[in-house]
């Protein structure tokens, strides 16, 4: 099949909910992607999910091995997989027990679900504007962004907005109602927006105090992308619930909720389920992932790479005045623009460099674990050609 073919037979057969960009990728290995067409691609993007590249041999491996034992059976029965990697989250997070699904929104969903059942009948929860948890019902509904909302209106009920980094704003959101804050350390979709310390810890006691669970969506942050395992590391604190997707299985899908082992057991059985979460296959796969992100110390290398990648971006921002500001944590960072920053994302696109730029004016960069500072170098210099011409 021809890329022709294909853009016009996905018009015909798919439901546009995605604002495709012309390029068919077929191929990828670590950092890199080849389209349709043989070029090739350095991917600074991967929607922050290939969190030690694409295909590395150690997780197609894992793969197979466990495609050939056993691909999925129903959760009414023990696997051993997905108990082997509950062991293995709850041992590398804080002590915690697990809930697998198959995605961001999915997870999210359990932790609102199991704050409605510790609050007893308090059911609101804070959340923050310019925040993203998902694209289901509820999920949307918690996000704080009218975007997100609109055309699917009335929204669950339950869920109110407050400004990200104000604790005193927080403060005075909490009724009787409340039953638990959800926030993630750094806002993702909504432009790289980096909790201070102060906030994420003020947080943690004003829950504390209320008796109010502290939900961290670790959904973008978690698992080695901020150059520690976990964003709330960076912060001193432990929360109720986090929850975990997106570079959690490296491409496999799959979702995990980790709560405080009390809190957990309220989730009695009939309460909550998922069909496929954590089968063995997403299960086996994430272990090797897991495995590798320890024995290679690519925690590490993101802490090591993104002070890399930062400083880069900081030399770009003092060369051009239309540069506003840069900001992140490891390999998650942005660069804000004093304009919208989709030319230059397909600009780069054409110069063999994929990014990606969220609420249009920040660009966004969510390189893999395994990134080195030759591939930082070779992306700063596209993207110095780019924004020359800017
Ligand atoms: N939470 C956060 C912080 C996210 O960034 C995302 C996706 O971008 C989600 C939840 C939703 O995840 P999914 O698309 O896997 O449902």
């Amino acid at each position: 099949m021809y890329e022709r073919q294909i853009i016009e037979e996905e018009k015909e057969f798919m439901i546009p909910v995605y604002k495709r960009i012309p390029v068919c990728l077929v191929k990828g290995a670590g950092i890199k992607l080849w389209d349709i067409n043989g070029k090739e691609y350095l991917d600074f993007f991967g929607q922050g999910v290939n969190s030690i590249g694409h295909c590395h041999h150690k997780l197609v491996k894992a793969i197979h091995e466990q495609a050939n034992k056993l691909i999925h059976f129903s959760n009414l029965y023990y696997t051993m997989p997905q108990v082997e990697l509950a062991k293995k989250l709850s041992q590398i997070s804080f002590g915690g027990k697990v809930f697998f699904a198959n995605s961001g929104a999915e997870v999210n969903e359990a932790a609102i679900k199991l704050a409605r059942i510790y609050g007893k009948g308090k059911y609101e929860i804070i959340t923050m504007t310019n925040s993203f948890h998902g694209r289901t019902l509820a999920t949307l509904s918690a996000t704080g962004q009218e975007k997100i909302h609109k055309g699917f209106e009335p929204l669950v009920d339950g869920f109110k907005y407050v400004p990200f980094n104000d604790i005193e704003q927080i403060e005075k959101a909490i009724t009787k109602s409340t039953c638990a804050v959800m926030v993630e350390p750094i806002q993702g979709e909504g432009g790289i927006n980096v909790a201070s310390l102060e906030y994420l810890k003020g947080l943690r006691a004003l829950c504390d105090e209320h008796k109010i669970l502290l939900i961290l969506d670790e959904v973008q942050t978690g698992i080695g992308r901020t150059g520690k395992m976990f964003g709330y590391e960076h912060y001193g604190i432990i929360p109720d619930i986090m929850t975990l997707a997106k570079w959690l299985g490296s491409g496999m899908p799959i979702g995990a909720m980790i709560a405080k082992p009390l809190l957990a057991d309220l989730l009695a059985p009939g309460t909550h389920a998922s069909t496929f979460g954590g089968n063995p296959l997403a299960c086996a796969a994430t272990l090797a992932v897991i495995n590798l992100i320890l024995e290679e110390n690519l925690v590490e290398n993101a802490r090591e790479t993104g002070n890399y990648l930062i400083n880069k971006l900081y030399e770009l921002k003092d060369k051009y005045s239309f540069i506003k500001e840069v900001r992140g944590k490891g390999l998650m960072v942005g660069m804000e623009l004093e304009t919208a920053g989709g030319s230059i994302v397909d600009a780069c696109l054409q110069q063999g460099l994929i990014i990606n730029c969220t609420v249009e004016k920040v660009l966004r960069f969510l390189p893999p674990l395994i990134t080195t500072k030759q591939n930082v170098d070779k992306a700063i210099e596209i993207l110095d050609k780019v924004l020359q011409k800017e």
